[in-house]
C-alpha cells in the first residue's frame, strides 16, 4: 500500500502521521547539524513529537476492542528503557522548563583493525588540538608502526546532552524513533490492518526494520557523512569509493559472452541455500578471472540464498579495509542481508613472529590466491578459495579448497551488525596473526 492509500484509509493514520513528522524533524536535525541554533530547534522537536506519538494513539483507544492490557505491556517495555525514559524526561524539560543542556563534541579514535578497539577519545569542540595524545597511549613499538602506516584517524563531530552521556543525541533521537516504529507497527496488527510503510524512490523502506529495531534505513550510519578520516601515514584525508553495481542488461549480455557464462548457473535455483549460491559466484569469478587476469573485490548482500545487493570496493590501501568493513555493515543493516559474500583477490604468507604486522603482500614468500567467503547470521564462514601461478604472461588458477569455519576476521564488523558475538577464536588470531587480512 502506498503513503497516500494507507493515510486515505487507515483508522489510525492521526499516529502514523505523527510518527512521518517525527522522521521529518530528525531529518531537520540531521541537516542543521552543523549550525547549533538549527540543531537545537530540530532535536528538541524530534523529541517532542515523538512523545506525543503516544498521547495520540491513547486518544485513538476506542479502535481497539481490548486496549489497555496491549497498551500497558508495551507501557511497561518503554519505562523499563533508560534511553526512552530520558526521552519523556528530556521532553518535560523543553517544555516546562527550557533547553536541553547539549554539547558540541569531536570525537577521535584510530582505527587499525576490525574491532572497536581503537583508542578513542571525546573532547571539546572548541579544543581540538591533534591526535598526539592518542597516539602516544598505544602501547608497544610493533603496533604503533602498523597504525601508523595502515591506521586512520576518524573525526567526529557529535552533539551530547550533559544527562545522556553515553549516546549521540541524533542516534538517540534514531533509536527512540524505532521504538515508536514498533509499537506503532504493532498497534496495526493488533487491528487486523497493514502497518504503515514509509516510501523513498518507489522503495518501501520500512522492509526489514525488525532488524533495525524499527528504525528506516536513514537512520543507520548517518554519522559517516560528517565524519572525517585521515590516513596517520601521510595526513591525507581519505575518499572511499563506493560504487553500487547497477544492473544494465547491455552489459551484462556483453559480459555473458565475454566470460561464457550462463546466467542460469550463476544463481542457482534448484539448491537454493547460500553456500550454493557461494559455489556458483565462485566458479564465475574463476571464468572472469582466466579471462581478465584479475577480479575486482566485489561484496553480494544476501537474502537467504539470492543477491539482494552487490557492491564493488575499491581498496587502494589496507588500512581502507577497516572503513569499508565497518560501511559494509551498515549496508548489511540497511538491507536486512542475512549473508554477505566477498569475491576478491588476496595474498597469502607466513607469519613472521619478528614482524607481526607485516602485511602479506609485503612478504617474499607471499602467494596469490582467487578466494570467496561467505558469512551468514547464523551459519560458520565457508571459505572457497584456488591458488593463482603467473608464469611470464602466463596465468593459470589451482584447484579449488573449501575452508569451513576460519577465523575471518575482517568480517567482524558484519558479525556486529547481526548482534553475534564475534568468535574468541578470531579475536586469538589477531593477537597472534595479522596476515589474514
Ligand atoms: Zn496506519
Ligand atoms: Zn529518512
Amino acid at each position: 500500500m502506498t503513503e497516500a492509500n494507507h493515510e486515505n484509509c487507515c483508522p489510525l493514520s492521526a499516529v502514523d502521521r505523527r510518527l512521518q513528522d517525527a522522521h521529518r524533524c530528525w531529518h531537520d536535525a540531521e541537516r542543521g547539524y552543523f549550525d547549533p541554533e538549527d540543531f537545537r530547534v530540530a532535536i528538541q522537536a524530534a523529541i517532542q513529537t515523538l512523545r506525543t506519538v503516544t498521547f495520540i494513539l491513547q486518544n485513538n483507544k476506542r479502535l481497539f476492542t481490548n486496549f489497555d492490557p496491549w497498551y500497558e505491556l508495551w507501557q511497561g517495555r518503554l519505562r523499563a528503557d533508560p534511553l526512552m525514559c530520558w526521552m519523556v524526561n528530556a521532553r518535560n524539560k523543553i517544555e516546562k522548563q527550557g533547553d536541553l543542556e547539549m554539547h558540541s563534541f569531536v570525537r577521535t579514535e584510530i582505527l587499525a583493525s576490525y574491532y572497536e578497539e581503537g583508542p578513542r577519545m571525546e573532547v571539546p569542540a572548541t579544543l581540538f588540538q591533534c591526535p598526539a595524545q592518542l597516539i602516544a597511549n598505544i602501547p608497544t613499538e610493533a603496533l604503533r608502526n602498523h597504525i601508523f602506516k595502515d591506521g586512520i584517524l576518524r573525526i567526529q563531530r557529535r552533539w551530547v546532552e550533559n544527562s545522556l552521556p553515553d549516546y549521540e543525541l541524533l542516534d538517540a533521537a534514531g533509536i527512540a524513533y524505532g521504538k515508536l516504529a514498533e509499537l506503532v507497527a504493532d498497534a496495526h496488527k493488533e487491528l487486523g490492518l497493514q502497518p504503515p510503510s514509509t516510501m523513498h524512490c518507489d522503495i518501501d523502506r520500512t522492509k526489514g526494520s525488525d532488524q533495525r529495531g524499527g528504525r528506516l534505513p536513514c537512520m543507520i550510519g548517518h554519522g559517516d557523512t560528517r565524519t572525517l578520516n585521515v590516513w596517520l601515514a601521510t595526513g591525507q584525508r581519505m575518499e572511499i569509493e563506493q560504487k553500487v553495481v547497477n544492473f544494465d542488461r547491455e552489459c551484462a549480455e556483453q559480459a555473458l559472452e565475454k566470460y561464457g557464462l550462463d546466467p542460469k548457473e550463476m544463481y542457482p535455483t534448484t539448491d537454493s541455500t547460500a553456500e550454493a549460491t557461494l559455489n556458483s559466484l565462485f566458479a564465475t569469478a574463476q571464468k572472469m578471472f582466466s579471462v581478465d587476469c584479475c577480479h575486482a573485490t566485489i561484496a553480494f548482500l544476501l537474502k537467504g540464498s539470492y543477491p539482494v545487493n552487490m557492491m564493488q570496493l575499491d581498496l587502494q590501501e589496507h588500512g581502507e579495509k577497516y572503513l569499508v568493513m565497518r560501511m559494509l555493515a551498515n549496508e548489511v543493516i540497511k538491507c536486512d542481508a542475512d549473508g554477505v559474500i566477498l569475491v576478491s583477490e588476496y595474498w597469502k604468507a607466513c607469519y613472521d613472529p619478528n614482524n607481526p604486522y607485516r602485511r602479506a603482500a609485503e612478504a617474499s614468500d607471499r602467494q596469490e590466491y582467487l578466494g570467496a567467503t561467505l558469512v551468514t547470521k547464523t551459519g560458520d564462514p565457508v571459505h572457497l578459495c584456488a591458488q593463482i601461478v603467473r608464469t611470464g604472461d602466463d596465468v593459470t588458477i589451482g584447484n579449488t579448497h573449501m575452508l569451513r569455519n576460519q577465523a575471518q576476521i575482517a568480517f567482524a564488523p558484519i558479525y556486529a551488525a547481526w548482534g553475534r558475538e564475534v568468535p574468541h577464536a578470531w579475536i586469538e588470531v589477531t593477537k597472534i596473526n595479522d596476515q589474514c587480512g
